[in-house]
């Protein structure tokens, strides 16, 4: 008889269990706490859009839309893909939903998103972001309330030291047009020392040559000119503003001026917060501001700003989180015990007490349960206890034990 193969993990995908998931959700449940602080509200979008979204947002040449993107046909033959982002969907809720209305709409989300790259540690397949945007603020106070809130989210999970906030600006569309046409021009005088990646690079989206990883590439962009001398003075004056923002506020910056975005809708503000901590993969949360963009998909000209952090690059920074921990165990001994406590878990759970019971084994298995779920106390009850109607309450941390009588339980665990 053939024997059934057992079903692989998807290569760049994860099973998140144990101490790792703690510490994923321990991220999430930080920047809940935190987006909540600075008044954004939260959204879901949906884990699948029209190709057209992405494509037309994050533009065809970028790596995401000529690589990376998760691309399907449906039943009914409509081009779908899994998002590799949330900007643009969130963008197309934006339009589609009439959120207009509410601008300047302050936002968060998160969950799982989708990019087919070469697995490797801090990169999968199927990773998840915390995502923070203003729809509809063309202020620069937009984009400081924005890098403030990443910076209090990077203290608060205790990462903040050794994660500097790299800043750099992009300029309004003249600006760019010029700074281009200038990178282009320097670019071309080197064709001969480029990367193969970045000839192409120089007919599609010369700017990304900028932030090549290539060493060979690294001399030439870093020779190529700086977007300071092209910037108008409103571009200018918005960047002055920004960086006042963040000193004002008491975030620490520093000028990258090789700081690119791929994507092509980004203007004036693009930041990174970066770490030497994890290798190669040392981005953990990226943004800026996008003005281009809902206008790129057939809307009216909205500013936007935002940013997407990798929650698993978070989690692998934190420190060993807390153990869950838990209130008490319940350490049942004997049958009539143990069909008691069935009744005195359950109150004491509708009491908001968070409880396990410790069924299986002999009493020396059963507190080891209680020692190995961090419990405060062990609640155990015997044919003696039952008699009296209480549980004999043991605080694990000193040894101490009293006698509570039932009903007081819930009271005495709080
Ligand atoms: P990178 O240069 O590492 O590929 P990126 O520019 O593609 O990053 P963004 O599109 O800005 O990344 O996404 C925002 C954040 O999402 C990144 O800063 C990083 O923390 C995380 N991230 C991006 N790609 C991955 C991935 N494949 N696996 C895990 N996290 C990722
Ligand atoms: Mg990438």
């Amino acid at each position: 008889m053939a024997r059934t193969e057992t079903p692989r993990r998807i290569r760049g995908t994860q099973d998140i269990f144990g101490d790792e998931q703690r510490r994923f959700a321990h991220v999430l449940s930080t920047f809940e706490r935190v987006r909540a602080l600075y008044c954004f509200q939260r959204i879901d979008i949906p884990v699948f859009e029209s190709t057209a979204v992405f494509a037309r947002s994050l533009g065809e040449t970028t790596d995401v839309v000529s690589k990376e993107m998760y691309t399907f046909e449906d039943r009914g033959g409509d081009s779908l893909t899994l998002r590799p982002e949330f900007t643009a969907g969130i963008a197309r809720a934006y339009l589609t939903e009439g959120w207009q209305q509410f601008a300047p709409l302050k936002i968060t989300t998160s969950g799982p998103v989708f990019r087919y790259e070469r697995p490797q540690k801090g990169r999968f397949r199927q990773f998840h972001q915390i995502d923070a945007e203003v729809i509809g603020a063309a202020e620069p106070a937009a984009d400081v309330e924005l890098l403030v809130l990443a910076d209090q989210l990077l203290r608060e999970l205790g990462i903040a030291d050794g994660v500097t906030l790299q800043l750099n600006t992009l300029g309004d569309a003249e600006t760019r047009e010029a700074w281009r046409a200038a990178l282009v021009a320097h670019f071309e005088a080197h064709r001969g020392e480029l990367s193969e990646d970045s000839l192409t690079r120089l007919e599609k989206n010369p700017m990304r040559i900028l932030d090549s990883k290539d060493p060979k590439d690294r001399p030439i962009a870093d020779s190529a000119p700086d977007i300071d001398a092209y910037l108008t003075p409103e571009a200018r004056a918005f960047f002055d503003a920004v960086t006042a923002g963040l000193d004002a506020a008491g975030v620490a910056w520093e000028r990258n001026a090789r700081l690119v975005r791929g994507l092509d809708y980004y203007r004036h503000t693009a930041f990174e917060f970066v770490t030497d901590r994890l290798g190669s993969q040392g981005t953990v949360l990226a943004g800026g501001r996008y003005d281009g963009l809902i206008g790129s998909l057939g809307g009216p000209e909205t500013a936007g700003v935002g940013w997407a952090a990798g929650v698993e690059r978070l989690a692998m920074l934190l420190e060993e989180p807390a153990a869950a921990g838990i209130d008490a165990v319940v350490v049942p001994m004997g049958a009539a015990a143990e069909a008691r406590a069935t009744g005195i878990v359950a109150d004491l759970r509708r009491a908001g007490v968070a409880v396990e019971m410790a069924y299986k084994g002999k009493m020396k298995a059963r507190m080891a349960k209680a020692d190995a779920l961090g419990a405060r106390f062990a609640i155990i009850l015997g044919d003696d206890e039952l008699a009296k109607g209480v549980g004999a309450v043991k605080a694990l941390a000193t040894g101490t034990q009293t006698e509570v009588a039932f009903v007081d339980l819930a009271e005495a665990l709080r």
